[in-house]
């Protein structure tokens, strides 16, 4: 460690206790299971090391809110939830789905720092994948309580819950958690004390940066419905008759391939939805709006 300064170090101490302490609190809360707490302080270390308050703020107004809105909607969501593959508690893999773009970009922004159109367009992907997280979040949390969701591409209605179902709650929903998301970004893009890469942000106009993550948020989340629609991977229960995402059903019986692709779980399809999320925010940024 000779080379570098405890100024460059500072962050990734700070970093490494800061998201131990969160990680740990929502462990001993039941919002994480130990995998889940293990992933999250590795996300939360390198992404405040990277991007300090700013990524900090960030990541905790995805963490905070779709946390707060996963428990008040657990006991209404108990029947639907029986056939998704997995709790409300979230493992390692979920949490990587849904973090692993945002962190991987806060960490170009640090790494490269010194090329601030790169830096900038890393800084708006990072946003972008985390408002596409929460969008998505808040639209299947307050989707699921619709009573008569549609199918996204076939417009029938299907069971509250199930993948590629859309419905106005979930919509206004997504629209809501990527305003919320980017709002917050802003916020703290002018209130809080930046690292050098970040700083470039601040010469890209405001509302470029909402409407660059605010669409790449919802872009993100709608992105999420459609691969749920086609490639995720749907099993049948034939006991039950019914459509579940798990690979032995509640009632005991192993379940049969329905539709998609073997490998396209949840977890994929929230790692997709959070990847196109920043290229739309990243392409907005190059094609319409860095003219
Ligand atoms: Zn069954």
């Amino acid at each position: 460690m000779d080379g570098i300064s405890p100024q460059l170090a500072a962050p990734w101490f700070l970093g490494a206790g800061f998201s131990a302490l969160v990680a740990g609190v929502a462990y001993r809360a039941r919002t994480l299971t130990f995998s889940g707490a293990v992933a999250a302080w590795g996300v939360g270390w390198l992404t405040f090391g990277s991007g300090t308050w700013l990524a900090a703020l960030t990541v905790l107004a995805f963490f905070t809110s779709s946390s707060v809105l996963s428990r008040w909607g657990s006991r209404r969501k108990v029947r639907a939830a029986r056939e998704y593959a997995k709790s409300a508690r979230r493992d390692g893999a979920q949490v990587l789905a849904n973090g692993s773009v945002a962190t991987l970009a806060a960490l170009l922004v640090w790494l490269c720092a010194s090329e601030v159109a790169f830096a900038q367009g890393a800084g708006l992907a990072f946003a972008a994948a985390l408002a596409a997280a929460t969008a998505d979040t808040w639209a299947t949390e307050v989707g699921s309580a619709h009573p008569r969701p549609r199918h996204i591409l076939t417009g029938r209605p299907v069971p509250p819950g199930t993948s590629g179902a859309v419905s106005s709650w979930g919509t206004l929903a997504a629209l809501g958690g990527s305003i919320w998301l980017a709002g917050l970004f802003v916020v703290g893009l002018y209130a809080l004390p930046l690292e050098p890469g970040w700083m470039g942000l601040r010469h890209v106009p405001v509302r470029q940066i909402l409407l660059s993550v605010g669409v790449g948020g919802v872009g993100g989340s709608l992105m999420d419905s459609l691969l749920g629609a086609t490639l995720q991977r749907v099993y049948m229960c034939p006991t039950c008759g019914v459509e579940t995402e798990r690979t032995r059903h509640h009632c005991g019986t192993l379940t049969r391939p329905l539709r998609g692709v073997r490998w396209v779980s949840n977890d994929v399809v929230n790692f997709l939805g959070t990847l196109s999320g920043s290229i739309i925010a990243v392409l907005l940024q190059m094609a319409v709006l860095g003219k």
